[in-house]
């Protein structure tokens, strides 16, 4: 086992990696990305497969063991099958799971299986056709929730489904969202919406966790899941006799950041310390000026040097962060 040497200022060691492979996305979530003129990455900025795995092995050296593949929608970038092959080959890594829109995914999903990889992440913010079409720009709700279905029967486990929850857009659904955890091996995530520069929405659509629960009281008592060791944020519950879990993730009321063992790489090849921070530090410039693997080890280290010890999004009205969620990463 590799020693760690990911170290903060704040005693915590970081242990995972989250990987954005591309800002690009078949989705435009009112949330995440611009509706009309997307600023795209030039292919050029964009980290090479080949280069991400360099960084990564850099990383397992310096204690990483857990890395997370994300994007835009890491499914639309060529070559991700056996990215992901030879990222599970990486001696020291655990563990390896993806976020998807989940719309692409299912003619993938047998490769997907063979390349080891179990755990998925799917965003998806509401059950009704209209609405998502609304949301994300595309009418492929039953599409999603077909390869879902696939997902499941194929034995991906845990799957966990991200909903950004959202005052006046999909608030009027936790219920029914929640309720899917009755019968359905899922792990419901409820995440608090974050102001993260989008240009969609002209309101704060911002509704607390502590909310939600109330709304979804009606479902039954909420008895809570201890946590696991690797555990994200997630505070985790299970209804009585469901199979599924419910969770809340609450970047807003709650600060979590005591516990935050991760670092960012995005996908023009920034490492970021924190995702509600918008300092970056350029290890792709090292990496493309012939440095050796010691010289990205250091940054690795600066980079977990300057984690902030806690996030300032706080509340509403808190800080906002320029960068968009699809070039860094959720
Ligand atoms: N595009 C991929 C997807 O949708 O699964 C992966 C990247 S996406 C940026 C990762 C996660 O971040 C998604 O689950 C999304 O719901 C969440 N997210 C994006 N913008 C957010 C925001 N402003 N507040 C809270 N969560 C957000």
């Amino acid at each position: 086992m590799t020693a760690n040497k990911l170290e903060d200022r704040y005693c915590r060691r970081l242990n995972y990696l989250r990987i954005s492979v591309t800002d690009r996305c078949n989705l435009r979530c009112i949330y995440c990305v611009p509706r009309d003129a997307l600023p795209r990455l030039a292919h050029s900025d964009i980290l090479r497969y080949e280069e991400i795995l360099r960084i990564v092995r850099v990383g397992v050296s310096l204690g990483i063991d857990k890395i997370r593949i994300t994007g835009g929608e890491p499914l639309v970038r060529k070559g991700l099958m056996a990215f992901l092959q030879r990222l599970q080959a990486i001696e020291g890594i655990r563990e390896v799971n993806l976020t998807t829109p989940a719309v692409l995914m299912g003619p993938l999903l047998d490769r997907l299986r063979a390349t080891g990889i179990r755990r998925l992440n799917i965003s998806l913010d509401t059950l009704r056709r209209e609405r998502f079409a609304r949301l994300t720009g595309q009418d492929c709700f039953e599409q999603v929730w077909d390869n879902i279905r696939q997902a499941c029967e194929m034995g991906f486990a845990p799957l966990k489904i991200n909903v950004v929850a959202m005052q006046g857009i999909n608030d009027d659904e936790f219920t029914d969202i929640a309720a899917l955890t009755r019968k359905r091996p899922f792990q419901i995530r409820f995440i608090e919406y974050m102001p993260l520069g989008n240009p969609n929405l002209h309101h704060d659509p911002f509704i607390s966790n502590a909310d939600i629960r109330r709304r979804i009281a009606s479902l039954g008592k909420l008895e809570r899941v201890e946590r696991g060791v690797d555990d994200g944020p997630a505070e985790r519950f299970r209804l009585a006799g469901a199979v599924g879990e419910i969770g809340f993730i609450s970047p807003r009321t709650h600060h979590f950041c005591r516990d935050c063992n991760r670092l960012r790489l995005t996908a023009r090849g920034h490492l970021r310390p924190c995702l509600l921070s918008d300092r970056e530090l350029d290890i792709k410039k090292l990496l493309r000026g012939a440095a050796d693997d010691q010289a990205l080890a250091e940054m690795f280290i600066r980079a977990a040097q300057s984690k902030p010890s806690r996030h300032q999004l706080n509340g509403i009205g808190g800080k906002s962060v320029c960068a968009q969620m699809n070039a860094i990463g959720g």
